[in-house]
């Protein structure tokens, strides 16, 4: 397929069961959230903090708070019952490295149990330079960020604050931070060798023009992939994007932009926006039937 050609071998042999960098492995291979980061560092305006982080995951329901032995037990016994489970990442329900001990401990607990198992993580980018080297003696490989902007102005518009180096920063300031951040980030983790993964949520009337330049920037540091993924917004969710009646992009807006990227093979189609608490293959996830599943035997 198009992706494996534009690779060179090793670089396929750390995404072949990975399926959210391989269109082919997602329908042979699963993967697992665990949700044992309940805090955020910043405010995103199509949050409202009650519901998974929307950089990577659906709104809607709320995940449990697992704490680091329970998402090792949850892991065990998802992989004792689910052979194709091939990947276990973070992603939330709020930004994986706010209260990074937290995950960098479920990463270690659940690399010294599952040593074959494929890591991940799902960021927002502010917390990534302090953590990098972390991640690498972790031997987390695949990184994902969520950049939903290049200039300030326009971060302003998606980000009210943000809570950084003990203190709350606002508007065009904090949006600025957070854009520093995130490039130094991307820069830093592409140089330690991960696979990043960039995702960025189209907001029609804000961002939708300007993530081209975002993809040409991101792309430019290295960014392995590209996500971008509409906005999810629902009054009902009490988000501010969604009290202010801002729509999320038709299927034919999302379409024409991934054209004017180039749809090549650095630009993922396929994601579901999965839940911070998601299991399985993609687009069928179990989570339900699995939480209360009795624990595996040999777990
Ligand atoms: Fe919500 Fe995630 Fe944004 Fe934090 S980074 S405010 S959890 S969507
Ligand atoms: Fe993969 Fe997208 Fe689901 Fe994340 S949200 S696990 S990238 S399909």
């Amino acid at each position: 397929n198009k992706r494996r050609e534009a690779m060179d071998a090793a670089t396929w042999e750390r995404i072949k069961d990975h399926p959210c960098y391989s269109e082919d492995a997602h329908h042979y291979f699963a993967r697992m959230h665990v949700a044992v980061a309940p805090g955020c560092n910043i405010q995103c305006n199509y949050c409202n903090r009650k519901y998974d982080c929307s950089n990577e995951s659906r709104p809607g329901v709320v995940s449990g708070r697992l704490t680091p032995e329970g998402a090792l037990a949850k892991v065990r016994n998802v992989a004792a019952r689910l052979p194709q489970l091939s990947v276990v990442g973070i992603a939330g329900p709020g930004d994986a490295l706010f209260q990074a001990e937290r995950t960098l401990k479920t990463f270690e607990l659940i690399r010294a149990a599952l040593p074959d198992l494929t890591l991940c993580l799902s960021t927002n980018g502010l917390a990534l330079p302090d953590h990098v080297d972390a991640l690498k003696a972790l031997d987390i490989g695949h990184v994902t960020i969520t950049i939903n902007y290049l200039d300030p102005e326009i971060g302003a518009e998606i980000y009210p604050w943000i809570f950084h180096n003990h203190k709350r920063w606002k508007g065009v300031e904090a949006a600025r931070i957070l854009h520093e951040r995130q490039m130094e980030g991307l820069e830093r983790a592409v140089e330690a060798g991960v696979l990043v993964k960039v995702n960025s949520v189209m907001i029609p009337g804000i961002n939708d023009e300007h993530l081209t330049e975002v993809n040409t920037a991101v792309r430019a540091r290295g960014a392995f992939l590209h996500n971008v993924m509409p906005l999810i917004s629902d009054p009902a969710h009490g988000t501010k994007f969604g009290l202010e009646g801002r729509r999320g992009p038709s299927p034919a807006e999302i379409h024409t932009l991934r054209e004017s990227l180039g749809n090549d093979a650095r630009l993922m189609k396929h994601c579901r926006q999965c839940r911070a608490d998601a299991v399985g293959m993609l687009g069928e996830d179990q989570c339900q039937s699995i939480d209360t599943m009795a624990p595996a035997a040999t777990a």
